[in-house]
């Protein structure tokens, strides 16, 4: 059992971090390097919306405003992905999750798939280079204001889940300053102790 776990350990990752923190980054060089799917949350709601699906319409206001999403639509989307057959032998999931519920529904949905998080990553950057960032990557739903709300109601629903993956021993925190490579190096360097 140990060494099953020592051999697949760190293959089962959550990425918390502010908008602009650069995490989908990170998650998506990170998920390469260990052969897992990179799952972000808002990848695949950005996709729905694309793709005008019955989840997309539903969810597009939402996001336009930055505010969340409701957790309930949010647990059916993570079911079925974590569910899919790629993601048995591990995963980084960016975006989520982002509120308490959304903690709970995560553990639970994981002990059904008889395995659990390995660790949390968070990446701190600084509030002005969080917003930098955000703005320099235009995407369609970041106009400044917007990035400001993402920015809130991250410190008001997300934030807080640091502290509790922190007690429970997962938490992994790098300095997210600096380029991509740096802060990868730092990532790859802080997983391995
Ligand atoms: P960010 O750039 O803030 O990290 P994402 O690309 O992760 O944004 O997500 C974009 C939007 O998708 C969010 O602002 C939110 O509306 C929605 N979203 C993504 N993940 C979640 C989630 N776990 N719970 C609720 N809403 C979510």
């Amino acid at each position: 059992m140990a060494a099953a776990e020592d051999k697949d350990g760190n293959r089962r990752l959550v990425f918390l971090g502010a908008p602009g923190s650069g995490k989908g980054t990170q998650a998506q060089l990170l998920a390469e390097h260990l052969r897992v799917p990179a799952i972000s949350t808002g990848e695949m709601l950005r996709a729905a919306k694309a793709a005008g699906t019955p989840l997309g319409r539903r969810v597009g206001e939402i996001m336009q405003k930055g505010l969340l999403v409701d957790d309930d639509t949010m647990a059916d989307v993570v079911r079925d992905r974590l569910s899919q057959d790629d993601a048995r032998q591990g995963f980084i999931l960016d975006g989520y999750p982002r509120t308490a519920v959304q903690v709970e529904t995560l553990e639970e949905l994981l002990h059904e798939l008889g395995t659990e998080i390995d660790a949390v990553v968070t990446l701190h950057v600084d509030e002005e280079e969080l917003l930098q960032r955000a703005l320099a990557r235009n995407r369609q739903d970041d106009t400044e204001e917007i990035i400001r709300e993402r920015l809130a109601v991250y410190h008001r629903q997300t934030e807080p889940l640091v502290a509790h993956y922190r007690q429970a021993g997962k938490l992994v925190e790098v300095d997210g300053m600096g380029t991509v490579g740096e802060v990868a190096r730092r990532l790859t360097e802080a997983l391995a102790r």
